[in-house]
């Protein structure tokens, strides 16, 4: 059941790749992004493992500058993850145009995730600091689905 689900998600947010429902195993890959340097993807970060493609993930969305997974430990169904490609610690350290990037993918995925699980809206929610409930220090925006 979650297999399919996932799969009609990936439908969704990748129409023209595939005309028929890939394998779960064909999207649950490293990503595709050219190697860097370990100051670019610091080894202890979770996020630069599974951009260098060392930790695989449940894809959703992808291009040169930002990935957008399926959270492992989900709050809700379709509880998502946007992250920048490379490693930045918080939103204030994260260059403007990385962060354009980021929030410009928000309606695209969103639409799709809300479409699929048939939540009623959405957070976006930004942990910035310890205070504020960060505990991984590499920027990610989550998309929290909300059910009414
Ligand atoms: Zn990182």
């Amino acid at each position: 059941m979650e297999a399919r689900r996932l799969a009609i998600l990936y439908s969704h947010l990748c129409p023209f790749r595939s005309p028929s429902v890939p394998s779960l195993s064909s999207i649950v890959s490293p990503s595709a992004c050219a190697p860097q340097s370990k100051e670019t993807f610091p080894h202890d970060c979770v996020f630069c493992q599974i951009i260098r493609g060392d930790s695989p993930a449940f894809k959703l969305y992808e291009d040169d500058m930002c990935l957008c997974i399926l959270d492992t430990r989900p709050l809700s169904p379709g509880h998502s993850l946007i992250i920048p490609k490379s490693h930045f610690p918080s939103l204030d350290t994260t260059p403007p145009s990385v962060v354009a990037a980021m929030c410009s993918k928000v309606p695209f995925i969103s639409n799709a995730i809300i479409k699929v699980t048939g939540a009623d809206s959405f957070n976006l929610l930004v942990n910035n600091g310890v205070a504020a409930g960060q505990v991984v220090f590499h920027v990610i925006a989550c998309g929290l689905l909300r059910y009414a």
